[in-house]
């Protein structure tokens, strides 16, 4: 099978590779039917994940249909429709038994498909630890609409459930690219008086503007200014910096009001610094990013449910072959992309 695979730093290709096989009683075998690019992806190609291994076949968004089981997997059947978690957790360590997968002490936890171990750009991917990496999708809710449960958007939910949002509150979010619109798509279930969304590209504002009126967009220039006069106590209750920039992480606590909470989903280049004597008695709570992705069988019943749609952000389709052209697309942003869908 043709395999997108990380040849070197600076190049993808396609590898011709055997269809796995099971290796654990734990694994399964999955065949892809969509998967997506992340900027993680990105990330890997740009020798900026130190941790990727060279040759694997990338991709760690997906979904499909199994079609092999080990003999240990208890919660799924061959032939189910299955969302594959970015996250490889045993369940059963210190970490895993609190909800804090992304932590995982096992030697494969964390972020192995599609980085340290083979992932889903491709035909067949080998998934461990099949009962907790893997989650039934309803028959109501398609492969479109539960694309990005595994990663994206399980990033999102994570990020609104750890911010304390009240319905008292004005929450800013920075950064509206596909990680930012599932983080708000998560925050509107939160039902917070008012939601702040800062964004620079004008196809990403023109995007928000389009599919999500209800809340109010604002440049980084003008949004100190605006997140003051828009907040009953001169800042933000709530800030989720999703954006990934030093301006953005700047701002993150420079909108936030004094005790608010902050949460930094981002992730940087290069550290980041904080002004503490500036800061001093602003009393800010901050909580850090790495997704903890345990909620997909919450997040697949609020799709079910029609609270949740992420397909707006699906802008472009392209199959297998024309992966390549599809990594040029998401990595340009140009045509208004957000998120495409492979397969
Ligand atoms: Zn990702
Ligand atoms: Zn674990």
């Amino acid at each position: 099978m043709l395999a997108y695979t990380y040849i070197e730093k600076g190049r993808f290709a396609f590898v011709d590779k055997p269809k796995p096989v099971l290796q654990d009683p734990r694994d399964a075998i999955v065949r892809v039917t969509l998967s997506s690019i992340c900027t993680s992806d990105l990330h890997i190609r740009h020798g900026s994940v130190p941790r990727a291994v060279p040759g694997i076949t990338v991709g760690h968004e997906m979904v499909g249909v199994i079609e092999e089981l080990g003999s240990a997997v208890s919660s799924l059947e061959a032939g189910d429709r299955v969302v594959v978690n970015v996250e490889t957790f045993c369940g059963e360590c210190f970490f895993c038994r609190h909800g804090y997968v992304n932590n995982c002490t096992d030697p494969n936890g964390g972020w192995a498909l599609g980085c340290r171990i083979d992932g889903g750009q491709t035909a067949y991917v080998r998934v461990p630890f099949a009962d907790q990496g893997l989650t039934r999708i309803p028959p109501s809710v398609t492969d479109e609409q539960a694309l990005f449960v595994g990663d994206v958007l399980a990033t999102g939910f994570w990020a609104a459930r750890i911010s304390e949002i009240t319905e008292e509150d004005t929450v800013l979010i920075i950064g509206a690219g596909p990680t930012g619109i599932c983080t708000l798509l998560c925050v509107l279930l939160k039902r917070p008086r008012r939601i702040l969304v800062c964004e620079r590209s004008s196809d990403r504002i023109r995007f928000v503007r389009e599919h999500y009126p209800q809340v109010s967009v604002v440049s980084p220039e003008e949004c100190l200014d605006f997140v003051r006069e828009n907040s009953e106590h001169g800042g933000a209750d709530v800030v989720i910096e999703v954006a990934g920039t030093d301006e953005t992480f700047q701002l993150a606590w420079q909108c936030a009001r004094p005790n608010a909470v902050v949460t930094i989903v981002a992730l940087y280049d290069h550290p980041q610094v904080l002004p503490l004597p500036e800061m001093y008695g602003k009393n800010l709570t901050f909580k850090t990013g790495g997704v903890d992705g345990c909620d997909c069988a919450e997040i697949l019943r609020l799709i079910a449910e029609g609270k949740i749609d992420t397909t707006p952000l699906i802008t472009h389709r392209f199959p297998l072959e024309r992966i390549e052209e599809a990594y040029r697309l998401f990595e340009s942003k140009a045509e208004g992309v957000m998120k495409v869908a492979i397969g």
